[in-house]
């Protein structure tokens, strides 16, 4: 079985390296398990209760509890659990919420907003609407003014409130009397900070925002979907807010839903509402704080000069190697980051000044502040000494013995 194999060799990379990746994470062991349970077998297009298809039983439950617990943990009124990712859940809100061509606004791509947030030309956002975009300031920092100015101009009906490349937190607060200043609606796009806010140690948008839509496979630690939820303040706008999106999800954008995944979210959603998931989320922001202390002190420019939340960017643009050659050769030492862009490059996105790193991962590998000082100093024999890798690699391997994958959380 060459599949299988293949997989086995992406066990055994994923347990030898260190991931990086801000959007990357495990998952528990009942989280797999649900994923690849019979539960994949059965078609449920519709709702819990109104089902086109026989045999829902115990899907409508699975599906009910998951509902449950998302309103629960974020206390919202209403939410669904049916979008495929977090793509697929921003445009299930632009299309419930909008007209094509009515103007949205988001934070650009190479200010660290997402390409569903109104990039243009080519995805579906910037295309079927009418997209203007707020940049961050020549520091790297949303300048709240500016987006109120433009804002103010442009009048867009939505704006959106999310990042994927900022490592500050958002003020919500802010973005609601923007939002309001001109009737928009606002979303705030969590999908990068979810497991931040459930733990307590990011504002969360809930009394703030109209909708909120969150990935569960990031720092909420769950498999890939996303999770769509109206607040009291949504509701209050639109009293039919709840059943425009879970319209827009089914028919408007999807077919059946996936149910194991709808499971495997449920069972993300308790493991967050343990006190354990606390103390992961507030290591996440310690850790993430020593590697950006720890990389400022071996020379390395980081945007923003630190970070509050679970990401480090740095800026290489006055090194020998940009991002994308960086994370090459990072990668040939075990450890896998994304080369990403930084505020105002100058190079294109495939090939761009900077790196994006982040702790989530090896939180949840239960590496702390001592660690992320080692991965600080593997990160800069890399850059600084071509003929270090092998050298470097060996040690990551053996920190990565150290600290194994857990199972269970
Ligand atoms: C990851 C992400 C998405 C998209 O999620 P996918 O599951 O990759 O489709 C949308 N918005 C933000 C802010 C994200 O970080």
């Amino acid at each position: 079985m060459r599949i299988f194999d293949l997989i086995k060799k992406e066990e055994k990379r994923q347990a030898e390296t260190l991931m990086l990746i801000p959007s990357e994470n495990y998952t528990s062991k009942d989280i797999r398990e649900a994923l690849g349970s019979c539960l994949t077998h059965k078609y449920s297009e519709g709702y819990p209760g109104r089902r086109y298809y026989q045999g829902n039983k115990f899907v409508d439950k699975i599906e009910e509890i998951a509902i449950e617990r998302a309103k629960k943990l974020f206390s919202v009124p209403h939410a669904n659990v049916q979008a495929y990712s977090g793509s697929s859940a921003n445009a299930a809100i632009l299309f419930a919420l909008l007209n094509p061509g009515d103007k949205i606004m988001g934070m650009s791509l190479s200010s660290g907003g997402h390409l569903t947030h109104g990039h243009p030309k080519i995805t579906f956002s910037g295309k079927f609407f009418k997209s203007v975009q707020y940049e961050v300031n020549e520091n790297g920092f949303i300048d709240y003014d500016k987006v109120y100015k433009l804002a103010k101009g442009e009048k867009p009906k939505l704006i959106i409130a999310g990042i994927t490349a900022y490592s500050r937190v958002l003020d919500f607060k802010k973005f609601e009397e923007i939002a309001d200043s001109v009737g928009a609606y606002l979303l705030a796009d969590i999908s990068h900070i979810a497991g931040l806010i459930v733990a307590g140690v990011h504002s969360s948008p809930t009394d703030y925002a109209h909708i909120v839509m969150t990935t569960t496979h990031k720092t909420l630690r769950g498999p890939r979907g996303a999770i769509i939820m109206v607040t009291s303040k949504g509701l209050k706008k639109d009293s039919e807010m709840g059943k425009k999106i879970d319209r827009a999800i089914f028919p408007g954008l999807q077919g059946g839903p996936h149910d194991n995944q709808i499971a495997a979210i449920a069972i993300a959603l308790e493991e967050a509402g343990k006190k354990k998931f606390q103390t992961y989320g507030k290591r996440i922001v310690e850790n993430a704080k020593a590697l950006a202390d720890s990389l400022s002190d071996k020379g390395f420019k980081v945007v923003t000069g630190g970070t509050e939340n679970h990401m480090v960017l740095l800026d290489l643009s006055g090194e020998k190697i940009l991002g994308k050659l960086f994370a090459v050769k990072l990668e040939k030492a075990g450890i896998i980051v994304n080369a990403n862009a930084i505020p105002h490059d100058p190079y294109p996105p495939f090939s761009p000044s900077g790196v994006r790193l982040g702790t989530p991962a090896v939180t949840s590998r239960k590496m702390g502040p001592a660690e992320m000082k080692k991965i600080a100093e593997f990160i800069y024999q890399v850059s600084s000494d071509p003929g270090s890798v092998s050298k470097v690699k060996k040690e990551v391997q053996q920190l990565t013995k150290k600290f194994p994958i857990p199972d269970i959380f």
